[in-house]
């Protein structure tokens, strides 16, 4: 099929309206069989539960072309699950996961021409998302949903390699313990707005978030886990019942341990014990590992020894694994390359 005529190594990460979406309906009790449309307007309810309450959450994942031509996704499960967890935790119906992951197929091959070419950089965002679609104004569930899935071409995250970020310790919180903050919900990201533009008024790429309780143990980024490297090349992630189990970083684990042959740890991380890490990272659908080069608590800098310049030997290593991987490479672990053709 002929691709469109973009300029696929320049798109931003931003959202270009494409051919055809996925949309289904829950209405008295059950899901409907869901359409591809070309209808990329969503008309509501002025008193729509999702507009008053927030009763809203969504998945991101990517289709791109590998090396032999063939057109994929990575690991389509786990995202399954995911919004299964997340729909329940909000009192939203399940979209089934079987079918979650043949509409996201679906959705993937109407938009065939739009999947950026192979080499390009450039990745096809998919994504999923459920919405209370009919009147609320008591506070309680919807009675009916939507759930859609849009695609959208965007840019390599890094023109010209990775630099490394400096971020800062935020003031602010982005979970609550028993909160919301292990899935993917659109009130995770409306509450973490002020906090990223005052941020980035502040000349800081990202927040570091502590745990809301005792504010001594390291979570999360608004939108990405970390990773941290030790002097002996142990890979150390944060363990907390606030953080969103990123797909990116359990398949860093994995990586880590069966490909490199490191040791791998998932624990709390005090933030302490920032200082002596080696090389820290941010990881996710989107930048798979934006490399950290600072960190400021305060007026206090922790540098990391991997500098400004370029990531870490550690982390590029496992960047290049898992990208290798998802681009066909290096040979995938069982399941975790869905072809859609
Ligand atoms: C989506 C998300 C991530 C990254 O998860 P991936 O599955 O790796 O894309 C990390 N943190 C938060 C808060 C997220 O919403």
């Amino acid at each position: 099929m002929e691709k469109k005529n973009l300029d696929w190594a320049n798109l931003s990460f931003g959202y270009i309206k494409t051919d055809k979406r996925f949309v289904a309906n829950y209405k008295d009790g059950a899901w409907d069989e869901g359409v591809i449309t070309e209808d990329d307007k969503v008309v509501l309810s002025e008193c729509a539960g999702v507009l008053q309450y927030a009763q809203t959450c969504f998945e991101g994942m990517k289709a791109y072309e590998t090396k032999d031509g063939k057109v994929v996704i990575f690991r389509p499960d786990l995202n399954a699950q995911r919004m299964e967890d997340s729909a329940k935790r909000l009192e939203m119906p399940v979209f089934p996961q079987d079918k979650f992951i043949k509409a996201v197929a679906d959705v993937v091959k109407a938009n065939e021409s739009w999947v950026p070419p192979y080499g390009s950089g450039a990745t096809l965002y998919i994504r999923p998302y459920m919405f209370g679609s009919n009147p609320v104004i008591g506070v309680k569930p919807a009675d009916e949903y939507q759930f859609r899935i849009l695609v959208t071409p965007v840019g390599p995250y890094f023109k010209g390699g990775a630099k490394p970020i400096t971020i800062k310790v935020s003031d602010f919180d982005r979970a609550a313990p028993h909160g919301t903050g292990h899935i993917k919900a659109g009130l995770n990201y409306a509450m973490s707005l002020h906090p990223i533009v005052t941020a980035h008024e502040e000349g800081y790429a990202e927040n570091m978030y502590l745990d809301a309780a005792t504010r001594t143990k390291v979570e999360e980024t608004g939108g990405a886990n970390f990773i941290f490297i030790t002097k002996d090349a142990t890979l150390v992630t944060p363990k907390s019942d606030s953080i969103l189990p990123s797909i990116t970083r359990r398949s860093l684990t994995y990586v880590a341990e069966h490909y490199l042959g490191m040791k791998v740890e998932h624990r709390e991380v005090l933030f302490d014990e920032v200082k002596d890490f080696a090389e820290c990272g941010l990881c996710g659908t989107a930048a798979v590992i934006s490399p950290v080069g600072k960190i400021v608590d305060h007026g206090k800098e922790i540098c990391f020894p991997s500098g400004m310049e370029k990531m870490g030997p550690t982390i590029q290593k496992l960047y290049d694994t898992l990208t290798g991987i998802q681009q066909g490479t290096i040979e995938a672990p069982e399941g975790w390359i869905y072809e859609i053709k």
